[in-house]
């Protein structure tokens, strides 16, 4: 069977040299192609990665008091002044004797799941709702 290059090759429409080339330009075209696709990729799985960032970001879980993440930290408006924070998880506010009264968010996972419950005084259903 007789291949098209050896065809093109016999008629005199190409040499072996523009073949070998017009082969290697192939190769660096499929490389190129293989290269740009990785990239896009990369940049979806960074686009990714910052969605999950933002989406974490918007629940603060970081007492200010202790220094510590919790699944129930919460915003008070207090006025206990031997204490200047007010991103409090719920045993900090407790440990301060910070009434429920001051709440002013819901936004933990515990709030959010019911599972926001206080020691010191009564938990106040509805506080700080957004
Ligand atoms: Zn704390």
């Amino acid at each position: 069977m007789v291949t098209l290059k050896k065809a093109f090759l016999k008629a005199g429409v190409v040499t072996e040299k523009q073949l070998q080339q017009m082969e290697v330009r192939q190769h660096q075209d499929k490389v190129q192609k293989q290269k740009h696709q990785q990239a896009v990729q990369k940049q979806k799985n960074l686009d990714q990665q910052k969605d999950e960032k933002k989406h974490t970001h918007q629940i603060r879980a970081l007492c200010d008091a202790c220094e510590k993440t919790s699944s129930d930290v919460e915003f008070y408006r207090h006025k206990n002044l031997s204490l200047d924070k007010y991103w409090l998880c719920l045993n900090c506010a407790d440990n301060h004797s910070i009434h429920d009264q001051f709440r002013e968010t819901s936004q933990s996972f515990h709030a959010k799941t019911g599972m926001f419950i206080r020691r010191y005084g009564p938990t106040l259903k509805g506080s700080g709702t957004v």
